[in-house]
């Protein structure tokens, strides 16, 4: 199974679920959908209309985030785990590097990855180095240790998705060399390996990915599908990922 998630980021109001039906109108008579799985997180205003609006259908409607506690509390703003589930989101991204600058610790986002899994809120945990750790060759040493403290054995490995998005490539239109990247994700998924034993979560790949770029990696074996910010928020531009990946 490949997996295509498209993050939106703070993109989208109402009617931008236009671009969404143009996606699930291709995915629905795209005869490799068997293939492959589409999961889009528009912003938390969005997630319930969409939700209800493709509950039936084919593509998956899943969160860019979630607070770190799992029902309902006092924290002013916050979104929990079960709201977000009961809004009908089937993931949730977590630890994405936008959010880990703005204060995501590994002690917060393991207790998010608990929560959310506890909810039956699947998730997409996102790793990745900074530029200069990669100048001063500290990719497999972050990488480690970003999967080491929050990901453990108890949890269930069906319901986790790893994706590694090189904090210099995300929207930078700089991309790893298919060497590099094949070298990085076998790395992962030896640690995952690691902790998990048997069943492995899926790993993909994000960062400046688009019709182009995707053409560098559809070869690479390991790499089980993609995350996609600003290419997901055009229907054209997403569809020609999985086109181009599948040739
Ligand atoms: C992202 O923000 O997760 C991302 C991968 O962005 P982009 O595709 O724009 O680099």
């Amino acid at each position: 199974m490949r997996y295509f998630i498209g993050n939106w980021k703070m993109f989208g109001v109402p009617k931008s679920i236009n671009i969404l039906k143009k996606i699930n109108s291709f995915y629905s008579k795209d005869i490799k959908r068997s293939n492959y799985r589409i999961i889009i997180t528009p912003p938390y205003t969005l997630i319930g209309n969409y939700s209800n609006y493709f509950k039936k259908k084919k593509i998956l409607i899943g969160s860019q985030n979630c607070y770190h506690k799992d029902l309902f509390s006092s924290n002013t703003g916050a979104i929990s785990p079960f709201m977000l589930k009961k809004s009908g989101a089937t993931y949730t991204l977590i630890g994405h590097s936008d959010n880990r600058g703005e204060g995501d610790t590994d002690t917060l986002l393991k207790d998010k990855v608990k929560f959310s899994l506890r909810n039956n809120l699947k998730i997409v945990f996102c790793i990745g180095e900074s530029k200069k750790q990669k100048k001063n060759k500290q990719t497999q040493t972050v990488l480690k240790k970003q999967l080491f403290k929050v990901l453990e054995k108890k949890f269930n490995s069906n319901n986790i998705i790893v994706a590694y998005e090189p904090i210099w490539s995300i929207g930078t239109g700089e991309l790893p060399t298919t060497e590099e990247l094949n070298k990085t994700i076998k790395f992962i998924k030896k640690i995952l390996k690691g902790i998990f034993r048997k069943k492995i979560p899926p790993v993909l790949y994000g960062g400046s990915v688009d019709g182009n770029s995707v053409k560098l990696y559809r070869d690479i074996k390991e790499i089980d599908g993609f995350l996609i910010g600003g290419a997901s928020k055009s229907s054209k531009k997403f569809i020609d990922i999985i086109r181009n990946y599948y040739r």
